[in-house]
């Protein structure tokens, strides 16, 4: 499926912004832009994406074959890097946050000129193995001294040179990039699957549960949660429930429960501790 497919109102501004579009007046890109949703393989297609249409020499089309689309397309462009605490130039051997040395050098090579647009993709990614899952920034892993040491540089920026952040959530970064970023939601298009494999053992036949036990219950999903994540932990509920509610169309309470798991799934980027979401959530399952 083509980006501009699925997503029309994003590529659309990105190239009325970059001014492929007849009226490039009216918009501007930001030379400091922050992707944020859930999708995180989308917001680096997206990035991706804005990086080839800033750099593009042929027509810009979606199967444009001029030499900065291929490299691109090929992960191989000189003038556009994916930074994350992997990044090779690291000297440091503890890799818990992009290094504030890699965003010092980065710093200094925006004064070289060359006939790229220079393009800095910062996301996080799993591990440092290809085909690593694509991970959101927070301040663990793009600490305040990085995010502040790269934030000098865009006080005046270069006309060459553009930053996207990769996050779930916007919170998710220090207020002063997401206040200097041009901020764009990037909706989840699709459902990856409707497993639940990672609660199936907790979850299973959750209404039979007694009432009396709704902490423990609450604790095994904090378990869950500590080795899979409690978005997932929450999804693949609603999966569970959604997958129950399939079959057994007539038990309207698995309607509320969804809703339920849904308002925790809200709660979760608000910074509540995951604890007390489970717990709350526990308390409206297990009647
Ligand atoms: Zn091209």
């Amino acid at each position: 499926m083509l980006l501009s497919d699925k997503y029309p109102f994003l590529t659309n501004f990105f190239e009325t912004a970059i001014g492929v579009g007849a009226d490039s007046s009216q918009k501007r890109l930001s030379h400091s832009i922050l992707l944020y949703g859930n999708d995180l393989d989308s917001q680096y297609t997206l990035a991706l994406e804005i990086a080839r249409l800033l750099n593009c020499t042929g027509d810009r089309s979606d199967n444009c074959q001029c030499l900065n689309c291929k490299w691109i397309r090929e992960g191989k462009h000189p003038g556009v890097q994916t930074i994350t605490r992997f990044h090779q130039d690291s000297k440091s051997k503890a890799k818990q946050s992009i290094p504030v040395e890699v965003v010092r050098s980065i710093v200094k090579s925006l004064v070289i000129s060359n006939d790229y647009h220079k393009v800095f993709i910062f996301c996080d990614k799993d591990s440092d193995e290809d085909g690593a899952k694509i991970q959101g920034l927070n301040r663990f892993n793009f600490g305040e001294e990085s995010a502040n040491t790269l934030l000098k540089s865009t006080e005046e920026p270069f006309e060459n040179v553009t930053f996207i952040f990769l996050a779930r959530d916007r919170e998710d970064l220090i207020s002063t990039i997401v206040s200097r970023s041009q901020c764009f939601y990037v909706p989840t298009k699709e459902r990856a699957d409707f497993s639940y494999d990672k609660v199936e053992k907790v979850i299973a036949n959750y209404w039979e549960i007694p009432r009396a036990e709704a902490f423990d219950f609450s604790e095994r999903l904090m378990t869950a949660a500590d080795e899979n994540g409690a978005e997932v932990v929450l999804e693949q509920m609603q999966n569970y429930m959604l997958g129950v509610l399939k079959s057994n169309p007539g038990q309207r309470f698995l309607v509320d429960d969804i809703r339920s798991v849904e308002l925790s799934k809200k709660e979760l980027p608000l910074k509540m501790k995951p604890d007390t979401i489970f717990d709350e959530l526990a308390l409206k399952l297990i009647r």
